[in-house]
């Protein structure tokens, strides 16, 4: 066995449980052995019987006294429950509907266990906690110490991941470290294997902060390489001058319903700058959602329009319901330039927005062709960017949803351009709340514009938690907008099985509102797992409002614009973070109606409904983010300010002293010209180049 080695090799581990790891990208030992917890439970000091109070967490030994299943009083239910003694007393233990444990767990048994006390009926009672039984040699591995939890699917326990990763951890010696051992000296970074094997199973809270401080200064320091590394490499590139057009633009501006923010101004102008130079323009534009990017993405476009020659713009979106939706709108803001050609290419749908006579007859060309041999802006997917696609003279790319382009990705814009001489300006568009300090030293080789401020016109969204008490008074309150005219989305959490009690899933809550909220009215709902034509169809008819109501999980998060919705129902709201719950918020409020968002929870938990309340009051996403990241600290090494840095799985974006000693380290190996020095690190970033999307 070694590190890549597949994970069904694992002994115990058979075909089933190696395609349940497969569906979490785990596939081989080493994807194993990168797959960090998200949190910790400390287990670190075992508490004795008679010390145990309400409402603690902890972890006990003890023999077990008596064990035995029965009913519910409904008979619904099974019931173990078990008697646990140590040297100080005795506590009752109860697990629900899990009643192998009698087969596990025997009388006179010595076990270790770990959960929550709740006083039931004046007893104190340690519910459905983890167990294990213990044997002289091993260390405990679920009960005692800090206890690793990996996020997971369906059918994959903690305990299975645990008990994999610990039978392949000696492993780990085999990793080779590529961090120069100049670098670790000067900045006290333990190894890489060490490191690895302490982010899973931490001899101390000391030693975790070690590994995570070196895991994460790995993360950051490969993406402070990559900037200096891309500076360096595209440096050379010429870019074509467009000539900015002040008539067309105030025209253009003049004739919207609405005046531009100064935001916009000044970020429109700022893109209108680096359009005229003679070196193509990497730019960053950053905006909370329904800050308006898109009309300043719009204004770039008309300028390449409007310059001397044919010259075509592009705009990349991460989805088909979003790129028919920018087509959409797009055609519609520029409806009174009657001459620009407007197409679409995505996977399924090809358009343009005014048909050319016979147009494929004639010349018997495919659609997408047409499109991009003629069009002036052409909205799409990655399809854009495939093989068979060639543009006549592509001038302006524009990527929403991405913190920017990847080598790759700027590579094939080169090739395909029709443009020998010249690179494209490059803009890419992000609604994740970076501030400009940060956003300057993550991407060194990118200009930042940001727009920090929300059209005038916009009424601030009214926000509230609603307790299960409130629930039907809320219901009644949503009854009545829909009756108005409105719509509502209704998004329920990921289902995340492994603890599912309680959680509501999209397919649950559609049918009880279509059968008992809300029976006269016209519900749809809409998940991950659904084709993209069948999801797309969903969201149109909800846009022509063929139906009020629409149950979803977390995928109506990214961009679409439905204006006639004015209400957003969270449900368990307490399971996403502050940044997550701001974008769901941000569907709504889109148009010219009073806005609403219903947080449901029904946690008791005091934090989390104080974190909750931060919503009713804060609608900026920035400090939500902030927030939401001091509050859930540690606790959640995954951060959901973090979306869209995918490779950041355990660095903070936040960790503003680290940020900056590795890009100090970063800029004085390039600049020195060392990286050949070290081959181990020179192979790692050619890995991340082969990716197609590199942040
Ligand atoms: P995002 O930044 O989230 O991509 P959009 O570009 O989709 O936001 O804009 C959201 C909505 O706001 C659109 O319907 C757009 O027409 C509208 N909008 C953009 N700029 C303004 C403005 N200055 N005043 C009023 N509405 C605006
Ligand atoms: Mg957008």
């Amino acid at each position: 066995m070694n590190l890549k080695s597949e994970i069904k090799e694992i002994n115990r581990v058979g075909k089933t449980t190696a395609g349940r790891f497969k569906k979490i990208d785990i596939n081989k030992i080493e994807d194993l052995l990168f797959y960090f917890p998200f949190r910790y439970k400390d287990f670190t000091k075992p508490k004795k019987i008679n010390e145990i109070e309400d409402e603690d967490e902890i972890n006990i030994k003890g023999q077990i006294e008596l064990i035995q299943n029965r009913r519910s009083k409904n008979r619904k239910m099974n019931i173990t429950e078990a008697l646990i003694s140590d040297e100080t007393g005795e506590i009752k233990v109860i697990w629900f509907n899990q009643k192998f444990i009698t087969q596990n767990l025997k009388n006179g048994d010595q076990i270790s266990l770990a959960g929550k006390i709740k006083k039931n009926l004046g007893e104190l009672v340690l519910m459905s906690p983890i167990y294990e039984k213990l044997n002289s040699e091993e260390k405990a591995t679920h009960t005692q110490g800090l206890i690793p939890y990996y996020h997971s699917t369906e059918k994959l326990s903690q305990k299975q991941i645990r008990f994999v990763i610990k039978s392949t951890l000696k492993l780990a010696g085999e990793i080779k470290d590529w961090m120069p051992e100049v670098i670790k000296k000067d900045l006290n970074l333990i190894n890489l294997d060490k490191a690895i094997k302490e982010i899973h199973f931490p001899e101390s809270k000391k030693i975790l902060e070690l590994a995570k401080k070196r895991l994460s200064f790995n993360e950051l320091f490969l993406i402070q390489l990559k900037s200096q590394l891309i500076k360096a490499r595209f440096k050379n590139q010429k870019g074509e001058e467009i000539k900015f057009n002040l008539e067309k633009t105030k025209e253009f501006i003049n004739k919207l319903p609405f005046k531009l923010t100064n935001a916009q101004k000044k970020s429109a102008w700022e893109i209108i700058q680096d359009l005229e130079k003679k070196k193509p323009m990497t730019r960053l534009l950053e905006g909370d959602v329904g800050s308006g990017k898109t009309l300043v993405a719009v204004i770039a476009m008309l300028n390449v329009y409007y310059s001397n020659d044919f010259k075509q713009s592009i705009l990349m979106v991460p989805t088909e319901i979003l790129a028919l939706q920018h087509f959409k709108s797009i055609t519609k803001l520029l409806e009174k330039e009657s001459f620009i050609k407007i197409g679409l290419i995505t996977k399924d749908n090809k358009k343009i927005n005014y048909e050319e006579q016979n147009w494929e007859k004639k010349t018997k060309k495919k659609k997408e062709e047409t499109i991009s041999q003629n069009c002036h802006i052409i909205v799409g997917t990655h399809s854009l960017i495939q093989e068979s696609i060639n543009f006549k003279n592509l001038s302006l790319a524009i990527i929403d949803e991405q913190h920017r382009f990847g080598v790759k990705q700027r590579r094939s814009l080169v090739n395909k351009s029709g443009n020998k001489k010249t690179a494209p300006h490059l803009l890419s568009m992000t609604a994740t709340p970076i501030p400009r300090s940060l956003a300057l030293s993550l991407f060194s080789d990118l200009n930042i514009s940001i727009i920090d401020e929300l059209p005038k016109n916009r009424k601030p969204i009214k926000t509230h938690i609603i307790d299960e008490v409130k629930r039907i008074q809320a219901y009644s309150f949503i009854e009545k907008e829909i009756d108005k005219g409105r719509q509502a989305f209704v998004v329920c959490p990921l289902i995340d099985p492994s603890d599912k009690l309680g959680v509501r899933s999209v397919k649950e809550e559609y049918e009880k509102l279509k059968n008992e909220i809300f029976k006269n009215k016209r519900i749809e709902s809409i998940h991950g797992k659904l084709k993209p034509k069948a999801k797309e169809k969903i969201m149109n008819d909800f846009l022509n409002k063929k139906f009020e109501i629409l149950v979803s999980t977390s995928i109506i998060e990214v961009g679409v614009d439905i204006p006639n919705a004015s209400i957003m129902i969270i449900e368990g709201a307490d399971r996403f973070g502050l940044s997550q719950l701001h974008q769901f918020r941000g569907r709504v409020g889109r148009g010219e109606y009073q806005s609403y968002c219903f947080l449901f929870t029904d946690s008791e938990n005091e934090r989390t409904k104080k974190r909750l309340k931060i919503m009713e009051k804060h609608n900026n996403g920035f400090e939500l983010a902030r927030m939401d990241l001091k509050l859930r600290g540690s606790g959640d090494l995954y951060g959901t300010a973090q979306k869209g840095f995918s490779q950041l799985k355990i660095a903070s974006l936040f960790d503003y002293k680290l940020i900056r000693l590795a890009q100090n380290k970063a800029i004085e190996l390039i600049n020195k010209g060392e990286l050949n020095k070290y081959p181990l690190l020179e192979k790692r970033i050619k890995l991340w180049e082969e990716e197609v999307h590199g942040e």
